[in-house]
């Protein structure tokens, strides 16, 4: 029988708690009193105070399943077999307690026991950080087979300011059939490109603290922080090729696929991509969202602004007509609310708001998207393959395209953009708008509207925020 997401991820808590870890709820997706961080894009961000000693945890030995956002994977969603730019993170933490042993032996017992996970030893591999004999050896002792135990100048774990030191990564090997390099190609090794090697987890060996001015100091007590990232793990365990045909994601993607007038999920590579795109981008902005986020022009909204908009774009490559992403939320609360009641219990707040911003995008996502195929066209037969910037500025200004979005469409076609026109567009525009104030902008007056959305009986965060912030210490 196979594990569900719910079972799985209880599964992984209740091991550590009967190695006497206390299980701690996810935090907010927005960092709390962290300027650093723009998003929570770990466990182990969550768990900075305890690190650093600025609060003492009632229990030295912690576990949970975090929720997590990393945009710097946007353009890697649908694409590789493994990322999403919202997943969870499983994760247990050691304050000062045990350290690399009890690590390194907990995560072989929770992987390879039959009482547990019972994966195949043959089929696991970890890197190690070369100067890290101490570690090296205790995989040995657990079992790892020696040729499992590949070195790795990079395994430093390092997030900037905060807790870093030497880390171990588990891969687990997906088959010969999964081989994306060929067999003698350098990257061909458990941490190389080749996806057949999946990255499940990663254990951190924290005995450092990096400070603000750069310096590396000794903490006055090891730490061990780990993350494992639940939706892979789950793909192995569900018999998925990749993240999204697990029970995370399918419902997302058969109501998608309802949406459409006949597209079928994996009939072909460039719709299951637009379909995992936005089976992705519902959920990371459905949980932003319901942690307090609202799209905008700038920082945390203008990520969620990115993504509907990315979403909205994939929805019409499918030939969905007008807003659509919104309908989505129920699905997603439904999937998740076993453990993440925030979405269910703020679904038509969430809805409200990607609606609306949908909306605004729909009016012009039409016109924009022929603009764009023009250029794109235009661009091909000409010799610097370069879309103009003003010509990109002209598809964020007048239709509402980010720019990362032409970017990657050039990208997609083989063009590039001319990101310093589109700089110094963007910056003559901000001139004539300082000069003529009072002039709305099209992007602030959303923004407006937006704001007007907070329903006070149906925008619950406050509450959530009051609710969640306390348990922790
Ligand atoms: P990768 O090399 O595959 O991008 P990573 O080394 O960036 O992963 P870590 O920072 O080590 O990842 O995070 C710990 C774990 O979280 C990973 O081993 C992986 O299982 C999971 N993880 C990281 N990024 C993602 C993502 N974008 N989507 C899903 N899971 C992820
Ligand atoms: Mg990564
Ligand atoms: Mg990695
Ligand atoms: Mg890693």
């Amino acid at each position: 029988k196979k594990l569900t997401s719910s079972e799985f991820r209880q599964m992984f808590l209740d091991f550590f708690k009967q190695h006497g870890h206390m299980v701690l709820p996810s935090q907010s997706l927005i960092p709390q009193d962290d300027p650093t961080l723009l998003w929570i894009n770990s466990g182990v961000a969550t768990m900075k105070k305890y690190f650093d000693g600025s609060v003492v945890p009632k229990n030295h030995r912690i576990t949970s399943s975090q929720k997590s956002i990393r945009t710097n994977d946007i353009e890697n969603v649908g694409k590789t077999a493994r990322h999403q730019t919202f997943f969870e993170m499983l994760g247990n933490f050691s304050v000062g307690d045990y350290f690399k042993k009890e690590a390194i032996t907990w995560a072989w017992e929770f992987l390879t026991s039959p009482d547990w996970l019972d994966f195949d030893p043959q089929k696991l591999y970890c890197t190690v950080y070369p100067k890290d004999t101490e570690a090296q050896k205790i995989w040995l002792e657990v079992g790892m087979p020696e040729d499992h135990i590949v070195k790795l100048e990079e395994n430093f774990w390092d997030i900037g300011e905060g807790p870093c030191g030497p880390d171990s990564e588990i891969f687990y090997d997906r088959g010969q059939e999964n081989n994306d390099v060929a067999e003698d190609d350098p990257e061909n090794f458990p941490g190389g490109e080749n996806a057949r090697y999946l990255e499940i987890w990663n254990i951190v060996f924290s005995q450092y603290n990096h400070l603000a001015n750069g310096q590396y100091v000794d903490q006055p007590h090891k730490n061990i922080d780990t993350g494992m990232g639940l939706e892979r793990v789950l793909s192995i365990l569900q018999d998925a090729p990749t993240n999204f045909e697990t029970d995370l994601f399918l419902p997302i993607i058969h109501e998608t696929e309802k949406m459409t007038a006949n597209k079928k999920y994996g009939e072909n590579k460039a719709d299951t991509t637009a379909f995992k795109i936005i089976a992705d981008h519902v959920r990371t902005v459905s949980f932003a969202i319901a942690d307090g986020a609202l799209p905008s022009n700038t920082g945390r909204g203008y990520v969620l602004r990115r993504l509907i908009r990315r979403a909205d774009l994939n929805g019409q490559r499918l030939g969905i007509k007008g807003a659509f992403l919104y309908k989505l939320v129920p699905v997603v609360g439904k999937i998740m609310e076993s453990h993440y009641p925030e979405v269910t219990d703020q679904k038509s707040f969430i809805a409200k708001v990607i609606k609306n911003e949908e909306e605004r995008f729909q009016l012009t996502l039409d016109s924009g998207l022929s603009l764009l195929d023009d250029l794109i066209q235009a661009a091909k037969k000409d010799h610097d393959k370069t879309i103009a910037g003003k010509d990109a500025f002209k598809l964020f200004d007048t239709y509402g395209f980010p720019y990362e979005l032409t970017f990657e469409s050039a990208q997609d076609a083989g063009l590039k953009v001319d990101k310093k026109g589109f700089d110094a567009e963007m910056k003559a525009q901000k001139e004539r708008a300082r000069k003529a104030r009072g002039n709305l902008q099209s992007m602030g007056a959303q923004d407006e509207t937006l704001m007007n959305l907070k329903d006070k009986s149906e925008f619950e965060y406050g509450v959530y925020e009051e609710k969640h912030a306390k348990l922790i210490d």
